[in-house]
């Protein structure tokens, strides 16, 4: 025991989008270039941290498995070109566990998405990811923002996502990550609902062993951030720990969001 009270409680969960060399310029923000990410994961072999799954998470959070001492998780939204290549191979040689969520509307064939164009990786090259140690999770069909979505629509993102991996995979899917990190009650409990045992949010937060299930905090790497950023989160530090209380302005923050993506349709947030 370290005996740092809540830092050593914390779990960084990191969410990767892009990492390429040259991304498209609507990523950029959210890319890392594939030295940086090496440091990045050099920096967590380095922390003594042992990365698990997010299935190894809701094991814990339902009372079913304890967690390794010091967890910390590598997730990977969207679906782009990188991950089955050098991105799984980076993860591969240093033999770090991860969780990929997958929009499948922009990786299926004639399939239709919200992403604007990137390379993208391939629903046919999804079990191939798995087999090389990744977990595979919904990033829902078309990467829409849920909570501002009716209820069919809502249902449709959620459970078509689902079966299509699940197709593809031949195994139950678990997990699911929002689009952009956005959610509300009503989409934490239809994802419950629709099959799902955890959901990620985004939250620019640190998660822990007592963290909820269907809105588990992660720390969104920017292309801005550094080495020693990543190194400060591995130390349970640089952000709060969730699960904590929105505070007003974040709910605030929804309401105007969802007023103007009827306006205007959605903006890429993570
Ligand atoms: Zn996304």
């Amino acid at each position: 025991m370290t005996g740092a009270g809540e830092a050593s409680a914390a779990i960084p969960v990191f969410l990767y989008h892009a990492v390429m060399e040259e991304p498209p310029d609507w990523i950029a923000e959210f890319n890392v270039t594939p030295k940086e990410f090496a440091a990045h994961l050099d920096a967590i072999v380095d922390s003594g941290r042992t990365p698990v799954t997010v299935s190894a998470l809701a094991d814990h959070l339902a009372g079913r498995a304890p967690l390794p001492a010091r967890p910390v998780l590598l997730t990977f939204d969207d679906g782009f070109a990188d991950l089955p290549g050098p991105t799984a191979e980076a993860l591969a040689a240093r033999d770090l566990a991860a969780t990929a969520y997958l929009t499948t509307g922009a990786i299926s064939p004639g399939g239709r998405s919200l992403l604007p164009p990137a390379p993208m990786m391939t629903l046919d090259q999804a079990a191939g990811l798995e087999r090389s140690g990744m977990e595979i999770g919904s990033h829902t069909v078309t990467h829409a923002q849920l909570d501002t979505l009716s209820a069919r629509a809502l249902d449709r993102e959620l459970r078509e996502s689902r079966t299509v991996l699940e197709d593809a995979l031949g195994h139950p899917v678990r997990h699911l990550a929002y689009p952009h990190g956005y959610n509300s009650g009503r989409v934490r409990r239809m994802a419950g609902a629709a099959g799902y045992e955890t959901a990620t949010a985004v939250r620019h937060a640190l998660s822990s062993e007592r963290d909820e299930a269907y809105r588990i905090a992660r720390l969104i790497v920017r292309r801005s951030h550094t080495v020693a950023d990543v190194e400060t989160w591995l130390a349970g530090g640089g952000a709060r720990v969730a699960p904590y209380r929105d505070r007003p302005k974040t709910v605030g923050w929804r309401w105007y969001r969802r007023a103007r993506a009827v306006l205007r349709g959605p903006v890429f947030a993570g």
